[in-house]
């Protein structure tokens, strides 16, 4: 058999360290056989996606030295490889289901399906869709059709039985079909869900193996059913075991730090951050904690997965970058750091906002030093002096995070918009805004230009010294964290619609 496997992130956030892990399994599975792997777009999810995301992941990847032999970048046989592109595609492929009779039209109203979903869990059922368009007849179809009334397309779901997944890792899976749900296919907008798009695509691209996370193992039924339903061959399936924070609830980035740019960042090789991902999950027959990616390939075997859940500590990372780094000679240590942060590139971003602070050249390390390391002394008394009690700080931490999880790109001007509409929406001083954030980003009440500070530090770190800044103060309970998100909700609310006013005495 010829292997071809596969990563296939949605670009709808940073990259995130799973994407690396998955991809790096993926990698080492198919080198070790001398098959191919291959990198697929699912940006199918037109409200989530963003061309920086996807620019990102792919940044970040190869940085770790993951390189792939199709995909969007680099072509292949098997394109386009962003499934964004290839909407005919899978609208055929709908309509193939449709004529079989696999799958239905259901013009149900979200009101009527939320009215089921509650009445459902109010009985103590699981949600799922009740089949109330499944009797229409043909001539029903078209007719509602021809009036342009909107629909999606679902699957068909056997009524009983059992659906059995043969998980590599797990052995046989058994899934009753009155928990699988009839998955809508094609949405409304004609866009295809995840389900139908990722079946498709792994047949169309000939891909052997689905390594991934084992969150995704809830769906494998519904994936069953549509390689049966197209009389396709399915790829053998294998769920690996999920990151975990300490703690040993699902890696979260309240716990930890996710994004692999975080990483890049504050100075993590490269080699030390694949090394470890390579620990998780997988050992070396020999014991070897740290080794390099061919090292990796050569030993790699499906085989010596274990299930238990792997432990995403930072200080095992910081040891293994630690060992990497006292491995560098000289020379080599020299030109890592200068390509980390002391590159041409970096100080002509940072010299403009010091020039006029500096007397001495060696002012600057106390001056920037937050700005190229992270060199801030945080405790709760880092924030008082400022014109806001601990729990408003909180709270302008909380929501300065939440607005900048949203923005699309990272920008100053975007930041700066940022700062100040939220600074309204909450009736505060812009300054009294501020002033936490600096605390936060620097460890000092005053600082470098803060717009300014927030765009070097680039987006991933920003947040997570805004998280860390939120731990110091004491963090969030589930309590709090309720109360904040509504009163969130309010102001954005609130502002959408002086927004909108505005917008509308300006015309
Ligand atoms: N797009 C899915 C993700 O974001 C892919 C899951 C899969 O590998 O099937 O992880």
């Amino acid at each position: 058999m010829t292997v071809r496997t596969r990563v296939a992130p949605s670009p709808t956030g940073d990259p995130h360290v799973g994407t690396a892990y998955v991809a790096l399994f993926n990698l080492a599975f198919s080198r070790s056989q001398g098959g191919s792997f291959v990198l697929r777009i699912e940006d199918t999810d037109r409200a989530r996606s963003t061309v920086r995301s996807e620019r990102m992941i792919l940044d970040s990847l190869r940085w770790l030295g993951l390189e792939w032999d199709e995909g969007p970048d680099v072509g292949g046989p098997h394109g386009p490889y962003r499934q964004s592109e290839r909407g005919e595609i899978y609208a055929d492929h709908g309509e193939k289901l449709l004529a079989a009779g696999h799958a239905f039209r259901c013009f149900c109203s979200s009101e009527r399906l939320d009215a089921v979903r509650q009445a459902q869990q109010q009985a103590g059922e699981t949600p799922r869709y009740d089949g109330h368009c499944l009797g229409l007849s043909a001539d029903d179809v078209e007719r509602r059709l021809a009036a342009g009334e909107a629909s999606v397309v679902r699957m068909k779901v056997p009524e009983e039985g059992l659906c059995r997944i043969d998980d590599l890792f797990r052995g046989v899976i058994e899934i009753d079909y009155r928990q699988v749900d009839m998955q809508v296919l094609i949405k409304s907008d004609g866009m295809p869900t995840y389900h139908l798009a990722n079946v498709v695509d792994d047949h169309l691209m000939q891909i052997s193996h689905v390594i991934r996370g084992e969150e995704w193992i809830n769906s494998a039924p519904k994936h069953r059913l549509l390689y049966d339903y197209f009389g396709w061959k399915a790829p053998i399936l294998a769920h690996l075991p999920l990151l975990r924070n300490p703690d040993r609830s699902k890696l979260s980035k309240r716990k930890n730090p996710t994004s692999i740019e975080f990483y890049r960042r504050m100075g993590y090789l490269p080699e030390a951050v694949l090394n470890f991902l390579g620990l998780m999950g997988h050992s070396m027959a020999d014991g070897r904690e740290q080794f390099g990616l061919a090292e990796f390939v050569d030993a790699f075997s499906l085989e010596r997965i274990s299930l238990g859940a792997p432990v995403f500590d930072l200080e095992k990372l910081d040891w293994l970058n630690g060992t990497w780094i006292r491995g560098l000679d000289d020379d080599a240590f020299a030109d890592r750091v200068a390509a980390w942060a002391f590159n041409r590139e970096n100080l002509m971003r940072i010299v403009p906002l010091v020039r006029e602070r500096t007397e001495r050249f060696a002012d600057l390390v106390a001056l920037a030093g937050y700005l190229v390391g992270d060199d801030r002394k945080l405790s709760a008394d880092s924030f008082e002096g400022l014109d806001l009690q601990a729990d408003e700080v909180l709270e302008v931490l909380q929501f300065v995070l939440w607005r900048l999880e949203q923005v699309p790109d990272w920008e100053r001007e975007t930041l700066v918009d940022v700062c100040t509409s939220l600074a309204r929406a909450m009736d505060i001083k812009i300054r009294s805004l501020l002033g936490p954030l600096f605390v936060a980003l620097s460890g000092r009440p005053v600082a470098l230009p803060l717009y300014d500070s927030m765009v070097i530090l680039g987006s991933e770190v920003t947040r997570a010294r805004l998280r860390d800044a939120m731990q110091v103060l004491g963090g969030v309970s589930k309590k709090q964290a309720k109360r904040l998100e509504k009163r969130f909700r309010d102001l954005v609310a609130a502002s959408a619609e002086t927004g909108g006013k505005e917008e509308e005495k300006g015309r």
